[in-house]
């Protein structure tokens, strides 16, 4: 239950110090359940010879070794588990490297927390029981979709698991029921923004908040889904290692996002060096997970470059603000709000005898869709018969660049 008429919970608005104290009591908490239970952080811990009692002060965090997804192939798929597996609940995977999905898995308390921790957010840009409620999102494996479900219902809004695609019926369910409240990654929102204008249908819509998330999105898209839809549209941000989506959120000042400072230690450095950078420099933001009892992941490399705020907000709440996510650190490309990684694409296509060596992925935006197009070479082998689109595919093929080929071309703009 709310604690009161603004702020779901009392830890929102805890003055800094008693936050920061909080803060550093979790992570010593984590930091020994890692240790005590997981095998990989106790080897890491030991190879630099560290042990839980070492950490008597929030700066040390930077001798704890860093964790990457790479890690999370590595232990693919329960070696970061710190509890039995019969007290796991629940799991979800996304995308990862090598072509092994990250595997995290939730107690009962986890899904507790992280209900609460969504909740949080939703009631921080005015989600109230009796609100409609229709999450437009990926329910399968990704996180995205339950992790908002259970918060809608927990605040007591109606909630609707529509998830993702089936445009016109999305509209109708929103006219029908009622919608007062919508997320969805930004791209299909504008999609949808442009089928509810072909029917002529936007008097007939109640919106009134928009939650948009998973994918990088500008001023100029809030902009048009704010006109379009006569709403206050929100940033979302999240990860599946750090529970899913709530893991920052924008208050209604949209003056940055609240990063939740008593379930994250929060730290932004040096992509290429590791170092932390300085107070308000742009850097890679590294989480340490503080409540999570099944999977306490350390110093988890996010890839994500962003500025951290700590000016005390005007919403009254003194968890620091990310600046916007700017980009990421390496080449992943985020389509359609899922994570793809050239890797990825290229694992797949070097197992087809009948491709060559190059290959060229190309990303376009279509009525606000992200459109992925790869272009393959072909063994001259194959060009044995005179079937015309064979031929019209060794054309296509032979339009690719000669020498190193850039292997991504985004003619996206945000
Ligand atoms: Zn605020």
């Amino acid at each position: 239950m709310p604690w009161n008429d603004e702020y779901w919970e009392k830890e929102e608005v805890l003055p800094k110090k008693e936050l920061e104290e909080l803060q550093f009591k979790r992570l010593k908490n984590a930091l020994t359940r890692a240790y005590d239970h997981v095998e990989f952080y106790r080897r890491r811990l030991k190879e630099v010879n560290l042990t839980p009692e070492d950490i008597k002060r929030p700066e040390d965090i930077v001798k704890i070794p860093f964790t990457t997804r790479e890690h999370f192939a590595q232990n693919y798929p329960f070696g970061l588990f710190a509890v039995p597996k019969d007290k796991i609940v629940r799991i979800h995977t996304s995308s990862g490297t090598s072509g092994k999905p990250k595997v995290v898995g939730y107690t009962a308390k986890d899904i507790e927390t992280w209900a609460n921790i969504v909740a949080r957010c939703l009631y921080m840009v005015g989600v109230r029981k009796g609100d409609v409620f229709q999450n437009i999102s990926n329910y399968a494996f990704f996180t995205g979709g339950l992790g908002f479900h259970f918060a809608g219902e927990r605040i007591g809004a109606i909630t609707i698991p529509a998830g993702v695609g089936n445009t016109e019926r999305q509209i109708q369910c929103m006219i029908d029921f009622g919608t007062t409240v919508v997320h969805a990654t930004p791209s299909y929102a504008l999609h949808i923004k442009e089928v509810v204008e072909e029917m002529g249908v936007a008097d007939k819509l109640k919106l009134r908040i928009g939650c948009f998330g998973a994918e990088p999105w500008s001023e100029n898209t809030r902009k048009r889904l704010e006109d379009a839809f006569n709403i206050k549209a929100y940033d979302s941000y999240g990860l599946s290692e750090m529970n899913g989506p709530g893991v920052a959120f924008e208050c209604k000042e949209q003056q940055g996002l609240h990063i939740w400072a008593d379930h994250y230690f929060i730290e932004v450095v040096d992509p290429k060096t590791g170092e932390p950078v300085g107070e308000g420099e742009k850097g890679e933001l590294v989480l340490t997970a503080l409540t999570k009892e099944a999977m306490p992941i350390l110093r988890y490399r996010t890839g994500d470059i962003t500025i951290l705020e700590n000016e005390k907000c005007a919403c009254g709440r003194t968890h620091p603000r990310l600046l916007r996510i700017l980009g990421r650190s390496d080449d992943m490309l985020i389509i359609r709000g899922i994570n793809v990684f050239p890797s990825q694409i290229e694992h797949v296509l070097m197992q087809i005898p009948e491709v060559g060596d190059n290959f060229q992925i190309m990303l376009t935006r279509q009525n606000g869709l992200d459109e992925i197009t790869v272009r393959v070479e072909v063994r001259d082998e194959i060009f044995t018969g005179e079937i015309w689109d064979l031929k019209e595919l060794q054309q296509r093929i032979q339009e690719r660049s000669t020498g190193k080929a850039k292997r991504v071309i985004d003619l996206r703009s945000v």
